[in-house]
């Protein structure tokens, strides 16, 4: 069994979030360190540690989630002026949380490359 993240304790409602979204497939809220504007993140209720263990999935659950990640964004207001999805994963990836989500990134001009 994989370690109670504090994504399952948001997820449990066992620790608050500023919650944006929610409905039977995900959970969307803000992130408690903004990097942006608009800085959200989208975690499946159905736990998925990270992005390399979407390949282990069935696609209704990844194509559930992706189709909420751009949901989100629209509802947000992004779409107009676009915005960036981000999947941290592992070391290199500087994942820390230990529970999948997407950063969405948005609200003014982004750079790249990342570092
Ligand atoms: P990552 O580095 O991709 O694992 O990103 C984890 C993100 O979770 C960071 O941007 C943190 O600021 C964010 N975060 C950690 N704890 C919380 C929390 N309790 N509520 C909202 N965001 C959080």
């Amino acid at each position: 069994m994989s370690e109670v993240s504090i994504f399952d304790k948001i997820i449990a409602k066992e620790i608050p979030a500023d919650i944006v979204y929610e409905d039977d497939w995900v959970l969307a809220f803000n992130d408690i360190n903004p990097q942006a504007p608009v800085h959200v993140l989208v975690i499946p209720k159905a736990k998925i540690p990270g992005f390399s263990s979407l390949a282990d999935q069935e696609a209704v659950q990844v194509g559930e989630f992706i189709k909420r990640i751009s949901q989100v964004a629209n509802k947000l207001g992004l779409d107009p002026d676009g915005y960036r999805v981000v999947f941290n994963q592992g070391k290199h990836g500087q994942q820390s949380v230990n529970y999948i989500h997407a950063h969405i990134l948005g609200g003014k001009q982004l750079s790249w490359p990342p570092g």
